[in-house]
């Protein structure tokens, strides 16, 4: 016999309601909880939908089998709808009015007893709960950010399919298509010595689709990029990547910005649009950074006019070459003790730099370690300048322009937090436009893209590429939520003597441009139309919404931050039989260095 019988579900664990009483209810489920208070026992059984109440009472049979029950065991259950007692009523729960009172629980399934509880949502190891996903993601928190998942996809969806979008599938074996990190590489068995690499991105695919005639191009995408894991980075993860022929940023942002609204929409946040803007050299003057936190102010202070005659060696050489004396405000800072002050200061040490005080005391006093170097009349005058009030403290540092932003943007957001000064109910959207094309890279000696080598240069720009290409801004942009870049994309190059520029400036040689992107500057030169597009992170889109701060919590398997599964065992040894066929032979058989 089926073990279902004839039990069919005709309520989920979280559908009873008061209008339910007196009906007949078969639930489905697990068991969250049991309380066995003797005559009586108590179960709570729950499935995705929530969490019902059942009671078992008046029959000693029953009462005998119930107590056999453990957690996480799978039961069906029997019996009436009830109204709770007044004083049982669970206001917490959907269903707390209810309960049922059983008059059959039959077994479905045992259960081991699981290696952390379900029902407590308490703290469990990450090495645990990976080990153990199936049984972290039977957790209602788990659930929910699955679900949530869901629901922005098909927000997503929707919404760009309103606006004419198609989404396309490109493939997963692919060509290696440079967005700067490491490929994953898959080894092919019919071309002896040859490799597919994973696709970081469809970037390239995308463009192709637009000299296609596809004109409006979205796909939710999975990407793979074989970095040192840093912190919160997937081996791979999920893009939602977009295209756009004949556009221009306006028309981008036009398309993209009501998506962002349509998500937020489904946690109960209004997001006004348009979006603000910023430029990349505005978010570094005022935040030090390009993914700016906008949820607070305490924004970086030019100080370099008030001590340009300063003779102070420290701030004389910066300035000598070419640098600058910037500083943060500190609010509250003046009734510190001259020890926490210090301290305060030591502590930007681990973001790279030098930093000092100066402040006005209560009597007017200038206080200050600088106050021999620098002197009483140019350090007045850098509290002026920067607005530093009496109940203030002034943080000054010395340097190149771009340490000194780095450093300062750092130790803004370090005070921000330790300071609580930053707006938690805030969602602080910016879109960061005209990055710089390029940035030197002094170990290479040559041009990166800051973005991607496929991004535009600014036409207001492009008669300086050969002049002086480090000051060329891009087409470039990114959309910062909180501090955090969820998104990023570029108006691309469409022209292909343009694009073959590009390359050699990036110290590509035409042979090996031809070798690694031939197919797409051979494809730039049928009828091109202009376009652009951007990718945003879902992960990480997922995880802000959620409220949480790592994207494993929204990723239903992910690997662990050593870019291993530890549930499955991956990556793991192969038969030699299957490493024969693809023509590999280990150096290291058995992975020992
Ligand atoms: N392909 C880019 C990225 O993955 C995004 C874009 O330019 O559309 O970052």
């Amino acid at each position: 016999m089926h073990p279902l019988g004839d039990l069919r579900r005709t309520h989920t664990c979280g559908a009873l309601r008061l209008a339910d009483v007196g009906q007949p209810a078969v639930l489905l489920g697990w068991i969250h909880r049991v309380r066995d208070m003797g005559a009586i026992i108590f179960l709570d059984v729950r499935d995705r939908y929530g969490v019902t109440q059942v009671v078992v009472r008046d029959n000693e049979a029953l009462v005998a089998e119930a107590k056999k029950l453990r957690t996480e065991m799978v039961v069906g259950v029997l019996g009436t709808a009830d109204k709770r007692s007044a004083d049982t009523v669970n206001p917490k729960l959907d269903t707390g009015d209810v309960e049922i009172v059983a008059a059959e629980v039959r077994l479905l399934n045992d259960a081991k007893r699981p290696p952390f509880s379900i029902a407590d949502e308490g703290p469990v190891t990450e090495e645990a709960r990976l080990r153990y996903r199936y049984l972290d993601l039977r957790r209602p928190g788990m659930q929910q950010h699955l679900i949530l998942r869901h629901k922005v996809a098909m927000a997503i969806r929707q919404a760009f399919d309103q606006e004419g979008f198609v989404e396309v599938e490109t493939p997963i074996l692919t060509k290696s298509t440079p967005e700067g990190a490491r490929d994953y590489l898959v080894p092919s068995r019919v071309h002896d010595g040859q490799f597919f690499a994973l696709p970081q991105s469809p970037q390239l695919f995308k463009q192709l689709l637009m000299i296609a005639g596809m004109d409006r191009y979205f796909q939710i995408a999975r990407c793979f990029r074989d970095e040192d894991l840093r912190a919160d980075r997937q081996p791979e993860f999920t893009q939602v990547d977009v295209e756009i022929s004949f556009a221009t940023p306006d028309v981008v942002f036009g398309l993209i910005e009501p998506v962002i609204k349509a998500c937020f929409a489904l946690i109960g946040v209004d997001v006004p649009l348009p979006l603000p803007r910023m430029p990349y050299a505005e978010a570094m003057g005022k935040y030090g950074s390009d993914k700016p936190d906008l949820r607070f102010g305490m924004e970086i202070q030019e100080l370099t006019p008030a001590v340009a005659s300063t003779t102070f060696p420290p701030f004389r050489e910066a300035l000598d070459a070419k640098g600058v004396v910037r500083g943060l405000v500190v609010p509250g800072a003046a009734s510190y003790s001259r020890t926490d002050l210090e301290k305060l200061c030591d502590e930007a040490v681990q973001f790279g730099g030098l930093v000092t005080y100066a402040r006005r005391q209560a009597d007017g006093n200038l206080q200050s370690p600088l106050k021999k170097g620098v002197g009483e009349e140019a350090l007045a005058e850098a509290l002026t300048l920067s607005g530093t009030t009496a109940a203030d403290a002034l943080l000054l540092a010395a340097g190149p322009a771009d340490k000194v932003a780095k450093l300062l943007g750092q130790l803004r957001l370090h005070l921000g937090k330790k300071l609580s000064l930053i707006d938690q109910s805030k969602w602080a959207f910016t879109w960061v436009v005209d990055f710089p094309l390029f940035e030197w890279d002094e170990a290479e000696q040559r041009y990166f893209s800051v973005n991607h080598p496929f991004t535009a240069p600014h036409e207001a720009d492009i008669h300086k590429l050969d002049a002086d290409p480090g000051g060329v801004r891009s087409q470039g942009y990114d959309i910062v939520l909180n501090g955090t870049e969820i998104g990023g994309g570029s108006i691309r190059i469409h022209d292909q003597a343009l694009q073959a520029k590009i390359f050699r400036m990036l110290g590509m040689t035409d042979e090996e441009a031809k070798q690694r992107f031939g197919f797409f500057l051979d494809a730039l030169e049928f009828g091109t139309p202009p376009h652009g597009g951007i990718a945003l992170g879902l992960d990480r889109l997922v995880a802000l919404l959620c409220g949480e701060t790592s994207i494993r919590e929204v990723i239903a398997f992910p690997k662990t931050a050593a870019a291993f599964d530890i549930m499955a065992g991956a990556p793991s040894p192969v038969d030699e039989k299957q490493l024969r066929e693809l023509h590999i032979r280990l150096r290291n058989p058995g992975g020992h260095h």
